[in-house]
């Protein structure tokens, strides 16, 4: 058995529990996204799962691992499609007879809600449920263990914040704002080198864990090839957050010097970077990688609903930075600010805003 080279990372856990600010309660951008992917993911097993593989290999268990799968219910909805797609591939090729049984990893960094996710694991599940804690950067099963992997709105969690954007010396300290979207570009530059060592570090755990022949779905906020940063929708509320915070420090309820060592850990690709890391890795073939707009199909783009979303993420990693005592007061600066930006976020949506990546081991 290899070694498990987890390290134990700075963990920005969804909000838990069940309460009216919870990610299960507020994750219906991520779940619409979930949705719009799964006619593609029933295309993709039809066209691409190796059925005959499977059986001739003789396993009868068929294991599906989904990374940074929080608290659901995504995840649920997530692992129900990816079932029912591979039960009709064998049902459609005659081979029903040989039906695997399913394993489902739902993994998450150790400090994520795993009791909530278990307490609303679906009675009628079919499958077999099991929880993997830790960071996906790392190994987190053994070599050739895996037949399919789907991660959904995980990989734009950067392990780190790039150690620079603290450095007052350095050209990459990012003062007065808390991302990189509309910062110089020596931070834009700092945060994609942190990006492409987790992406390599993420591809070389799964190049190991994937059977050759498997099949990996990932689906992350994303960014056209050849649009500036700060052109993204995630970028724009991210800026836009920004000025809250930095709104706040004017007014003395938090401290300029908290504001300048804050930042997001959250990094939002093109198709061409990780094209360009995947090809690097070398170990998948690219089976499919587009630009998507479902957040397009998202009805309720109100303050409320965005305000809420952005809280469901985000309110961990402030909290931890400013305290509790702020959140209420910064989302509500954000959601009655809401209105200056909704118009030009709702034209980024139009423009695709999420990456939908299918990768085979080679
Ligand atoms: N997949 C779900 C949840 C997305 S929220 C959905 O589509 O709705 C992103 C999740 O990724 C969070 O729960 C976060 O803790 C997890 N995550 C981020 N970085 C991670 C890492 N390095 N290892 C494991 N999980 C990670």
């Amino acid at each position: 058995m290899s070694n498990n080279t987890n390290m134990v990372p700075e963990s920005y856990p969804m909000n838990g529990g069940d309460g009216s600010n919870s990610y299960t309660k507020n994750s219906y951008f991520q779940r619409a996204g979930t949705n719009a992917m799964k006619a593609i993911i029933d295309d993709v097993i039809a066209e691409k799962l190796d059925v005959e593989k499977q059986i001739s290999s003789s396993k009868s268990t068929l294991r599906i691992a989904d990374l940074g799968c929080s608290v659901g219910p995504n995840t649920f909805i997530a692992m129900q499609n990816i079932i029912d797609a591979v039960q009709q591939k064998y049902q459609s090729h005659g081979f029903a007879s040989h039906m695997p049984e399913f394993q489902v990893f739902f993994n998450d960094h150790t400090s994520s809600d795993f009791n909530t996710l278990f307490a609303s694991l679906p009675p009628e599940r079919p499958y077999f449920a099991t929880g993997v804690p830790g960071s996906f950067h790392g190994r987190l099963f053994p070599d050739f263990s895996l037949d399919f992997v789907h991660s959904s709105f995980a990989l734009q969690w950067l392990s780190k914040v790039p150690e620079e954007l603290l450095n007052k010396n350095s050209a990459a300290w990012n003062k007065g704002r808390v991302h990189y979207a509309s910062a110089p570009d020596e931070v834009a530059q700092a945060y994609t080198a942190q990006f492409a060592k987790d992406i390599t570090t993420f591809l070389d755990g799964r190049a190991k864990e994937l059977v050759v022949g498997g099949l990996m779905v990932l689906i992350m906020p994303g960014i056209p090839n050849g649009i500036p940063h700060s052109s993204s929708a995630t970028g724009l509320m991210f800026d836009f957050l920004g000025h809250c915070l930095m709104d706040m420090a004017k007014e003395g309820l938090i401290s300029e010097v908290q504001v300048d060592s804050f930042n997001l850990p959250i990094y939002v690709a093109s198709p061409k970077e990780m094209t360009q890391l995947v090809e690097r890795n070398g170990c998948f073939s690219i089976e499919r990688m587009e630009m998507t707009q479902p957040w397009a199909r998202v009805d309720d783009l109100s303050g409320q609903a965005c305000t809420m979303h952005l809280r469901a993420g985000m309110e961990g990693i402030i909290s931890k930075h400013f305290g509790t005592e702020i959140i209420d007061e910064l989302f509500d600066r954000y959601c009655k600010k809401h209105g200056e930006i909704i118009g030009l976020l709702e034209s980024k949506l139009n423009e695709g805003n999420q990456l939908f990546i299918v990768l085979k081991r080679i």
